[in-house]
């Protein structure tokens, strides 16, 4: 390991940490991080070029070049890790780590509008919520500047959240549910509740805070070992909240009689909005700018947006998709008001289900079934099966092949759910709505 002191006085003497040569590199501190195709140190003396400060490299002989500017490291990932964690320590703000099958990114949102209106916050950009995002999160806290940290903690098999928690440090926890993400990793959804329950686990240890969903019958359980605990939204937890209306747009009375009218549609996102308002609540946001915070936050990435295109109005929730956010997507979506013979249903397959893949889409081609849809598309070769259930489903084995019929029998005046697995990228269907 490259010497800890010196590489963070470097660290210290750069504006920021950069690890992607076509980000701006301004006097960054460069981890040359390797991939599956690639050897960072290959890019590193580009970064120096294009002006970064300094760069941490596996490779002696390009030290021996410029030792002011390289630093050795035969791991930049564990360099950049354990200057993470070193310059966690040095820091005395919370720490908020946000984890859970769905609503991460969403509730990671949400609680960073609402602290906003009283604390100076730094978190998570995009889903950088991975081994290598949460430390630069981490590296991207100003000691003096923020006074709290929100960090999104994304994990597909077990160990995952519990090696974040030992970067992190967090003295915070929220679990937005327990749901099938991630089913092929984690191995069944007792094993995701395991892995996901690292965070409370770990908060136990030390003595920190969780915030508990006491709607996912799985949490309260997960929750006990931590001994200082937040619930909601029931009406007995700490912050109870109650859900008004779920559809077009999510209405939900706060805990001291706050209404709020949220621009984000679908009931499964009142548990996220509820969650939001019990942190704001906790860190001593007053209620009236916690209900402003949630009234105003406009989600712009593909997750539960709603659209009006020139002849349809969109339910886009195209940026991913597993067998419970289908559920919740597709139920949310029956809701609302309108005319059941009007609405479409545009679904992809959905990813990373493993053994289980067959069988979770049989199972939605069954809930689809039952649900009242004027037109159901599936597109994606495990969704061939759902298909068969009922002839009046139609089904492409490819998204091109979709847009081909989009194009052939435009659809006006209706209402339109499109939601798939990242990798079908089904938002660009959305020019032909
Ligand atoms: P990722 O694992 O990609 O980081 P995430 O947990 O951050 O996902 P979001 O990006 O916030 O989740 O939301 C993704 C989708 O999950 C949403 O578009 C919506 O369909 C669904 N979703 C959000 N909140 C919930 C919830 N509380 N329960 C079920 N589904 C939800
Ligand atoms: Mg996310």
């Amino acid at each position: 390991m490259a010497d800890l002191a010196a590489l963070y006085a470097r660290f210290q003497q750069s504006s920021a940490v950069s690890t992607d040569t076509r980000q701006p590199q301004d006097g960054t501190l460069f981890f040359a991080l390797n991939g599956p195709n690639f050897r960072g140190r290959d890019f590193a003396p580009q970064a120096l070029a294009k002006g970064a400060r300094y760069a941490v490299v596996d490779d002696a002989a390009l030290v021996a070049t410029d030792p002011a500017r390289y630093t050795y490291a035969p791991d930049p990932l564990a360099a950049l890790q354990q200057l993470a964690l070193h310059h966690r320590r040095q820091l005395i703000v919370p720490v908020l780590a946000i984890t859970g099958s769905n609503g991460k990114t969403t509730t990671k949102e949400l609680v960073q509008a609402v602290l906003s209106q009283r604390l100076r916050v730094q978190y998570t950009r995009g889903n950088l919520n991975n081994h290598i995002g949460v430390p630069l999160t981490l590296l991207s806290i100003r000691p003096g500047e923020h006074q709290l940290a929100i960090i999104e903690m994304g994990a597909n098999h077990q160990g995952e959240i519990a090696l974040l928690c030992q970067l992190a440090e967090p003295t915070h926890g929220l679990i937005t549910n327990i749901g099938k993400a991630h089913l092929e990793g984690f191995g069944g959804v007792e094993g995701i509740a395991k892995g996901k329950g690292e965070l409370f686990q770990f908060l136990a240890q030390v003595g920190g805070t969780a915030f508990v969903n006491t709607l996912d019958a799985r949490l309260p359980g997960l929750a006990a070992p931590v001994a200082e605990r937040v619930t909601y939204p029931g009406p007995t937890d700490t912050y109870p909240a109650q859900l008004l209306s779920a559809a077009p747009e999510v209405i939900l009375e706060l805990f001291d009689g706050q209404v709020v009218d949220a621009r984000i549609t679908g009931g499964y996102n009142f548990p996220n909005l509820a969650a939001a308002a019990a942190v704001g609540a906790h860190f001593g946001v007053p209620a009236a700018a916690i209900a402003q915070a949630l009234a105003a936050y406009e989600p712009d990435n593909n997750r539960s947006q709603q659209l009006r295109t020139g002849r349809n109005e969109l339910v886009l929730d195209a940026y991913n998709a597993n067998p419970s956010s289908m559920a919740a997507a597709l139920s949310s979506f029956a809701a609302r008001p309108g005319n059941p013979a009007a609405k479409v249903v545009i679904l992809g397959d959905m990813f990373e289900l493993g053994d289980d893949s067959a069988a979770e889409h049989r199972s939605l081609g069954q809930l689809v079934q039952g649900l009242p849809f004027g037109t159901v598309i599936l597109i994606g070769p495990e969704l061939a099966q759902a298909a068969a259930l009922d002839s009046s489903m139609l089904h492409f084995p490819s998204k091109a092949e979709a847009a081909v019929w989009l194009r052939e029998n435009p659809l006006t005046a209706r209402q339109i759910l499109v939601k798939g697995s990242r990798g079908m990228g089904l938002e660009t269907l959305v020019e032909l709505l």
